[in-house]
């Protein structure tokens, strides 16, 4: 019962244990999430200054687009530089010339001349480049490798800003004739390098860089990266009137597209600009600057789980680290304590509830042979009484006539009360065992005599029933320790329990030896025997095995007998076996001075 109580109650306090975890957690979710709303709006504003402050390198930036009602002008439509064809009168006037001397007339060395007057009549940067280029390819096609050379690598360094009207830079011809010309090296790929950073290239123009790079290379991985970012560019520039609805939209951020960016609204000199920022690069850096965010991530839509991040970011949720936190392992620690402790209440519950079992049980079988006891008791007493009585009411009758039969009634009345007076005396040696009142007194004493005053006791009854009895006892025997009457005790119940367990054999052994220091009693029977899983218990108070059936007796001889030796520091044995008799032996401890 208070086993169950106790259950119950590890049980609730686990629950609440669970509850207040839950409530925990949730509360420490809420606070997370608000903190990380509050350091990603923090973080996003400070990319909206920078760029509004014209900061050239701001990092995650993947897009700044300057905005027209529904229109978005992508960085590399914005180029003021870009070379518009047709050109001025003059410029195209001295081009065509040059191009009819190189071409039709395959004069390349007069048609140098031309696009010389050319780039000097061009106002625009990306004209007069545009002059150069063909002025490059007329030195190269009359044989003037070095010169030739000259002007295309000046044209290779006039980077990305001068395009033409297709928004390619046109340093990056020069650097495809450069390429074609000297075989790739390290300078050319160092331009296309500044191209690969540039913000402002237009697909068409990626792509072209893209075919100038050699193999696989991490520049040829980052600029088909930015030929995804524009693409992806070109795809906002077609949704933005669905994705930023207004102008003016204050200061939300919305994510947008694969890989995923967040959108927002800013000002750029004075314009309506949209701006995109990478999201992936965004968790990195607070990642790497806060290593308790390990595991943190933003997503977009209620796919990819998380929590919602407020309604600055609409859609957007966070996937929140592993919240671990140490309140949460103390919990874990008391949950394990508490399921310990109640394991062990458990257990100690069930052994003493084992002990107590056993104990009743014990006291079970005792309540059982007491009864027992008193029977036999009762019993063993009336038949000698009677016999007593029987045969002293004869002798008073005068009914034995012959002096021989007297005798032989005197006899059985002397025999018979012996008998009853032993019984008592093993009753009353056990009561006075079991009140504590039965003091041994140990005096140095021959064991040998003792033997001997024993067997004479049972002389009589011996012969009578036929028994033949071979004493054995060796000579020079040390002297032993010994309370003589007890220990003579012992011997006369070994001696009844061998002719009361002999069934029809009629041999009986006594032995008295010595031997590693100790003298050893042997009482030899073939009778009976005794079954194994028995012969330990036999020496229980009122223990009677089952082969006492119809053998009179109380169940206390052998008790008492090992009561005996444990009291001479010595012990009692039993080697038996059913059917074909046992060996008592009683070992007694030899001092040694
Ligand atoms: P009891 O008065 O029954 O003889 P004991 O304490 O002397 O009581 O013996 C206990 C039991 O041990 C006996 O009831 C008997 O079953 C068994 N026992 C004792 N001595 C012998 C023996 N020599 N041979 C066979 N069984 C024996």
């Amino acid at each position: 019962m208070p086993c169950l109580l106790l259950l119950a109650l590890a049980g609730r306090l686990i629950q609440q244990e669970r509850e207040l975890a839950a409530t925990r957690e949730r509360q420490h979710r809420e606070a997370l999430v608000l903190d990380l709303g509050n350091r990603l709006a923090a973080r996003l504003e400070r990319i909206r200054l920078q760029v509004s402050a014209g900061v050239a390198a701001v990092p995650a930036l993947e897009l700044i687009a300057h905005r027209d009602g529904d229109s978005l002008q992508l960085p590399w439509e914005a180029g003021s530089s870009a070379f518009l064809w047709p050109a001025s009168e003059a410029v195209r006037a001295a081009i065509a010339a040059g191009e009819r001397e190189e071409l039709a007339e395959r004069a390349p060395a007069r048609a140098i001349a031309h696009y010389r007057s050319a780039m000097a009549a061009a106002t625009a940067p990306g004209e007069k480049a545009y002059a150069r280029l063909l002025l490059a390819r007329a030195l190269h096609a009359s044989g003037r490798e070095p010169d030739a050379l000259r002007e295309y690598r000046a044209i290779a360094g006039l980077g990305p800003g001068v395009t033409d009207n297709q928004q390619i830079p046109i340093a990056l011809y020069a650097v495809e004739r450069l390429a074609a010309l000297e075989g790739p090296s390290e300078s050319l790929q160092s331009v296309l390098e500044t191209f690969a950073d540039s913000i402002e290239l237009s697909p068409a123009a990626l792509h072209l860089v893209a075919d100038l790079v050699e193999g696989t290379s991490t520049l040829r991985e980052r600029i088909d990266e930015r030929i995804r970012r524009t693409e992806q560019a070109a795809r906002l520039q077609r949704d933005i009137g669905r994705v930023l609805p207004r102008e003016d939209e204050p200061r939300a951020w919305i994510p947008y597209g694969e890989p995923l960016w967040l959108v927002g609204a800013t000002q750029v000199s004075g314009r309506n600009a949209v701006i995109a920022v990478s999201v992936e690069k965004l968790v990195r850096t607070m990642v790497a600057e806060d290593a308790t965010l390990q595991g943190f991530d933003l997503v977009a839509g209620r796919d990819g789980g998380g929590e919602s991040l407020g309604s600055a970011f609409p859609g957007l949720r966070a996937v929140l680290p592993q919240l671990r936190t140490s309140a949460d392992e103390e919990a874990v620690a008391r949950r394990h304590f508490l399921i310990a402790a109640l394991a062990a209440v458990l257990a100690t519950s069930l052994i003493a509830a084992w002990l107590l079992l056993r104990d009743v049980r014990r006291e079970v079988r005792l309540a059982d042979l007491r009864s027992q006891f008193v029977s036999s008791v009762s019993h063993e007493l009336k038949t000698p009484l009677s016999a007593i009585r029987m045969f002293a009411e004869s002798l008073r009758m005068g009914r034995a006539t012959e002096p021989q039969q007297r005798d032989e009634y005197l006899e059985i009345i002397v025999n018979e009360s012996e008998r009853l007076s032993r019984l008592l005396e093993n009753v009353l040696e056990f009561s006075k065992i079991e009140r504590g009142d039965r003091h041994y007194k140990l005096e140095w004493g021959d064991l040998a005599e003792v033997v001997r005053a024993a067997v004479r006791a049972v002389q009589y009854p011996l012969q009578q029933m036929g028994f033949r009895l071979e004493l054995e006892i060796a000579q020079d025997l040390s002297p032993v320790r010994i309370d003589a009457d007890a220990v003579e005790q012992a011997v006369l119940n070994l001696l009844a329990n061998a002719m009361k367990y002999s069934g029809t054999s009629r041999e009986i052994g006594l032995r008295l030896e010595q031997s590693a220091g100790q003298a050893i009693l042997r009482v030899i029977d073939s009778g009976l025997g005794i079954p194994l899983n028995e012969q330990e218990k036999i020496f229980e108070k009122f223990y009677r095995a089952r082969n006492s059936d119809g053998v009179s007796g109380a169940g206390l001889g052998l008790a008492l007998v090992a009561h005996i030796a444990k009291a001479h520091d010595g012990r009692v044995t039993v080697q038996s076996e059913p059917g074909r008799g046992s060996t008592f032996s009683m070992f007694f401890p030899l001092e040694t001075s």
